[in-house]
């Protein structure tokens, strides 16, 4: 099933003062599976943002459509149903919390949709589970780790429970170890929960654990494949300001010396272990 389609969307913010008007997304045609995890890349100003705002219905198209689950954004009626299906994690967990005590934080959304109590405790049960946060419930979130601090901030978007996760640079902010914290957490919600994931990053190790990977560029779809027929562009992904991660530029000159590597190897470990599976053959 479709969960959210997008046709020939536009979106520009207006002229303000001596700034011009900018044409943030400029026809983009785009559909996204359901249980699918598609990264999104493109060099700052490219209209990563600004599509994912769209994808909510947080901004309106001013052209085309996009529809979430068969509902069209603009249909006010519904908007509370796109809303809710499709929840929004951002780049500062800082910013996404609104309670000193983590469960108070987690219990906000479902209370604001007006909720039993019964159901909030256990949606906040269920969402501390999904991000491995059980035990911290009755702390304070401001002295802990970014890692956690942003697993709260996907919990609380969790205990709504929406259909698709967007995640807008999420991992930003994070040191290597809270990133993989994040990774981990949303490709589980992913297989175990058949959630879709939409996660927009700069780190390119990221995107290849992806099915899928769209590369935005001057508010257009540059390119839109599997990670590895992207990274397989070599010098010409310099034109959208990117270039292939280690692992896949290890792998393939590795290859090329007629080393039996996979060019499929999507992280660390497994680079680690192709090569020595390669070396004990010699
Ligand atoms: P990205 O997330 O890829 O960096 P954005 O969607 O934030 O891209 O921005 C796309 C374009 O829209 C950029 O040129 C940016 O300057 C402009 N833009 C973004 N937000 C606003 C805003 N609130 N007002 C005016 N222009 C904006
Ligand atoms: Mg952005």
């Amino acid at each position: 099933m479709t969960a959210i389609k997008l046709e020939n969307v536009c979106y520009a913010y207006e002229a303000d003062g001596d700034k011009a008007a900018v044409n943030a997304v400029d026809g983009v045609s785009l559909e996204i599976e359901e249980g699918a995890f598609v990264a999104v890349v493109g060099h700052n100003g490219s209209g990563k943002s600004t599509l994912a705002r769209l994808l909510n219905g947080l901004l309106l198209p001013d052209k085309g459509s996009v529809t979430v689950f068969g509902t069209d954004t603009r249909d006010e009626k519904n908007i509370y149903n796109v809303r809710s299906s499709v929840g929004m994690v951002f780049q500062n967990p800082d910013n996404q919390m609104v309670a000193s005590v983590v469960e108070d934080d987690i219990a906000f959304g479902p209370e604001n949709l007006g909720l039993q109590r019964e159901e909030i405790i256990r949606r906040v049960d269920w969402a501390l589970e999904q991000v491995g946060m059980s035990e911290y419930r009755k702390s304070t979130p401001f002295r802990m780790s970014g890692g956690q601090k942003q697993r709260l901030a996907i919990a609380g978007v969790l205990a709504i429970r929406p259909k698709v996760l967007v995640l807008d640079e999420s991992t930003a902010m994070l040191d290597p170890k809270g990133r993989r914290e994040v990774m981990d957490v949303i490709h589980a919600l992913n297989k175990r929960e058949k959630m879709s994931v939409i996660h927009i990053t700069h780190y390119m190790e990221e995107v290849l654990e992806a099915d899928r990977v769209i590369v935005m560029d001057g508010g257009r779809i540059a390119l839109d494949d599997a990670p590895h027929a992207v990274f397989a562009r070599g010098a010409e992904l310099k034109k959208f300001r990117l270039a292939p991660p280690a692992v896949t530029l290890i792998a393939d000159a590795l290859a090329e010396c007629g080393a039996d590597i996979p060019r499929s190897v999507t992280t660390e470990e497994e680079l680690e272990e192709a090569i020595c599976r390669s070396l004990s053959k010699d």
